[in-house]
């Protein structure tokens, strides 16, 4: 029999259910998660206080690596490590390591490619080939850890793919990671970037989860959010500002809104006067991303405008700051992750 399940896509619970099932006793499944999430083993056969039995039967139904890598890039300019993934069926994803004074964030994807269409983006390009299981999604960070030899303390959905069109499994991956006896990061260590699917939105909302939730707004209108994002035209401007409304109501949390800075497009004084216009009074945090260029119209600012668009939202009460991409000489900055070549 071909082994195509992925044994990382249990959660415990899952787990003991799965000893159970083979009439094993169910500590072996606390015991199995451990040895997955915390030890982070390689085989199944590290696993020294399972019964062979179970051992067996494990092995003969399910696989315990789903990625491999293909390739690994090192940038020459900062610390960051890019690497190809290779899933079972074939395809590619990337995740990228990036490590900066005492962080060391990794950036996972959450979908082999994306169909969301965002003109300035690179994955956007790709289209869609699939989701991601949580194992998939999890076994990213494992792979990371095993090779920079530096502890993980944030991990960012801001890789390959909208999170909230595979919102269960993202969700399930969020909490493998936060989950203490498991790889066991805190829930403010992780964020999920969403272009801002409302429903889920208000799901996550409503289901009170800790992580920290960014939109990626990068307008400050919806006739021009609709021309560089077109799902504007499902998922409108002023319903996006609502439902984060909803969130910091029922979540008491602060939104992250990212706003990528493109020249002559979104980066003019009166752009940032209507971007603060049509945040109000909603708390919530902004994140500039300076754009990183991709074969295509937008061009990043000169750091003057750059500066400027920073000082007149830094005159106003919102908390702002920068992200200054990493590793963008190996194509791994915000929005340049895509397997054009293969
Ligand atoms: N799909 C999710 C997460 C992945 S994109 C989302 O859109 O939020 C992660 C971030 O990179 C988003 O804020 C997106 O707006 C930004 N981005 C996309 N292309 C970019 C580019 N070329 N330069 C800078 N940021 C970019
Ligand atoms: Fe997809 Fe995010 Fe890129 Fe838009 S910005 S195409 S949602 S990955």
């Amino acid at each position: 029999m071909k082994k195509t399940k992925l044994i990382k896509d249990f959660n415990e619970r899952e787990l003991i259910d799965l000893c159970e099932s083979f009439d094993f006793p169910k500590f072996h499944g606390s015991q199995i998660y451990k040895w997955l999430f915390q030890k982070k083993c390689n085989t199944i056969n590290e696993m020294t206080n399972i019964p062979q039995k179970l051992k067996e039967k494990l092995s003969t139904n399910y696989k315990i690596n789903c990625l491999k890598i293909f390739k690994q890039n090192k940038s020459k300019i900062d610390n960051t490590t890019k690497f190809l993934l290779e899933t079972h069926d074939k395809k590619y994803i990337e995740a990228v390591s990036m490590i900066d004074n005492n962080r060391h964030t990794v950036c996972i994807s959450s979908q082999i490619g994306c169909n969301v269409d965002c003109d300035f983006c690179a994955t956007g390009k790709m289209g869609i080939t699939r989701n991601l299981s949580s194992g998939e999604i999890t076994e990213q960070l494992l792979i990371v850890n095993k090779h920079i030899n530096r502890k993980i303390t944030n991990v960012v959905f801001m890789g390959m793919g909208e999170p909230f069109l595979n919102y269960k499994q993202v969700i399930n991956a969020a909490k493998l990671f936060n989950n203490r006896s498991g790889i066991n990061l805190s829930s403010q260590r992780i964020t999920i970037s969403t272009v801002g699917i409302i429903p889920k939105i208000k799901q996550y909302s409503e289901e009170g989860h800790k992580y920290k939730l960014a939109i990626s707004l990068n307008s400050n209108h919806q006739s021009q959010r609709v021309q560089i994002m077109p799902i504007s035209k499902i998922h409108t401007i002023n319903d996006l500002i609502k439902s984060v409304w909803y969130y910091h109501k029922k979540s008491k949390r602060l939104a992250t809104f990212e706003y990528v800075l493109m020249e002559n497009v979104n980066d003019s004084s009166s752009d940032a006067e209507r971007l603060i216009n049509l945040i109000g009074d909603l708390p919530c945090k902004i994140n500039l991303i300076p754009y990183n260029e991709i074969d295509g119209p937008f061009k990043r600012p000169s750091d003057e405008r750059i500066k400027r668009f920073v000082k007149a939202i830094k005159n106003t009460n919102f908390i702002v700051t920068v992200r200054w991409s990493k590793g963008t000489d190996i194509n791994s900055g915000c929005g340049q992750l895509a397997i054009l070549e293969s």
